[in-house]
């Protein structure tokens, strides 16, 4: 067993923990105020719905967008199935054709694999060495019987911020519907709805420091009106669009996760870009040809994905139990496929050597410094080793 001490955690684009005050927030609704928020024939129930509804509203506040816009959900994993599944669905007699990108999480690319099989057209756009589209691109494939356009606000293993205003207005002026992935976003970077040209927006409350198992699905109502499929059904709750007894002290947690996150992120931002930018200063002097994948400004701040030459990343991360860092993304690191997101901007080798840093709210500046000096001796020895 290893001291916890000894410990750093620098995962945080797969989760982080829940923050003091979130907790806090959350701890009366799990044995004081437990009525079911859609009972309202008694005080137990409008408790828990006024509850909601605040969260709700600090929530959609800190998109720009109306309260009833703001469907939660399990997480952004079936926020993105209910956009893409449900997008689908309810135009398909307006056309049956996707544009989305090869970067994007499994929980867009998946539900896309499927309605392949069903019978609908899907464009992948294909992404620069930064991971970014080009907006050139997305023009000459977006068609009349295009429905969907879906694009990440930002990737979760390169950090890659996608110009969403842009892609929002080409798909507005083609009369197709733009959903974004921005489970890497709330609560890091400021978002709006409107400017932004959004119609339906994933987030989950575990990437910026809420609990896990709640997300939400931003549906825009005017300007236009979008309209999705239900998937899943019975009771009618959240406006018929998701049904099931809503997940209280989470969906508080989620709202106070998201209005400290408000708070923090630009002074968090100036901290985290500091450090992620010492930590490849460091890698970079001590192990020589290190490089960067992402872009190098339009990223988030947190990010840190390096390639690192002559070394195989598995091997690194097994070597560094107790320093959490990540081949790539949570979800694939099961299988030893090399990351989808390395390989589309690179290629494979590239993607079997890099290895992606998250900092944040968890760490303190000490463990910024040591994390880095473990990582260069870990890498300088497999280097060792392979000669
Ligand atoms: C984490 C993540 C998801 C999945 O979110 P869950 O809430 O864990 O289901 C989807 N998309 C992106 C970009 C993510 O980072």
């Amino acid at each position: 067993m290893s001291d916890d001490q000894d410990r750093i955690y620098l995962d945080h684009q797969a989760t982080t923990p829940v923050d003091e005050r979130v907790m806090e927030t959350m701890q009366p609704y799990f044995t004081e105020t437990y009525g079911n928020a859609a009972s309202n024939d008694h005080l137990y129930g409008v408790d828990a719905h006024q509850a909601v509804d605040e969260a709700r509203s600090t929530i959609a506040e800190a998109l720009g967008a109306k309260s009833d816009e703001v469907i939660f959900t399990s997480g952004a994993t079936e926020s993105d199935n209910i956009a893409v599944f449900g997008v689908a669905e309810r135009y398909e007699n307006e056309g049956k054709h996707i544009i989305t990108c090869k970067t994007e999480h499994k929980a867009v690319l998946d539900p896309c694999k499927e309605l392949e099989e069903r019978g609908w057209e899907v464009t992948y756009l294909p992404v620069d060495e930064h991971g970014m589209i080009d907006l050139g691109d997305l023009r000459s494939a977006i068609r009349e019987d295009t429905t969907l356009v879906s694009i990440m606000m930002a990737n979760n293993e390169v950090g890659t911020i996608a110009p969403i205003q842009e892609i929002g207005a080409i798909a507005r002026e083609h009369g197709a519907k733009f959903h974004t992935d921005a489970a890497q976003c709330l609560g890091h970077i400021p978002i709006d709805v409107d400017e932004m040209n959004i119609d339906l927006m994933s987030a989950s409350a575990h990437k910026c420091y809420g609990p896990k198992g709640i997300g939400m699905l931003y549906c825009r109502r005017s300007r236009p009106r979008v309209d999705v499929e239900p998937q899943i059904h019975g009771g009618g709750h959240e406006r018929g669009l998701r049904s099931g007894t809503l997940n209280v002290p989470a969906i508080v947690g989620f709202g106070k996760s998201v209005e400290v996150g408000l708070e923090e992120m630009d002074k968090e931002n100036e901290r985290f870009r500091e450090w992620t930018d010492r930590m490849f200063d460091h890698l970079q002097e001590k192990l020589g040809d290190v490089k960067r994948n992402g872009h190098p400004e339009k990223r988030l701040a947190h990010n840190l994905n390096v390639y690192i030459p002559g070394i195989e990343s598995r091997a690194l991360i097994v070597d560094l139990k107790e320093t959490a860092i990540a081949t790539g993304s949570a979800c694939t690191s099961a299988d030893v496929e090399p990351s989808h997101v390395i390989t589309s901007m690179y290629d494979e080798q590239r993607a079997h050597s890099s290895v992606r840093i998250s900092v944040g709210r968890a760490n303190e500046e000490e463990q910024i410094n040591e994390a880095a000096q473990r990582i260069s001796d870990a890498a300088e020895q497999l280097r060792a080793f392979a000669l």
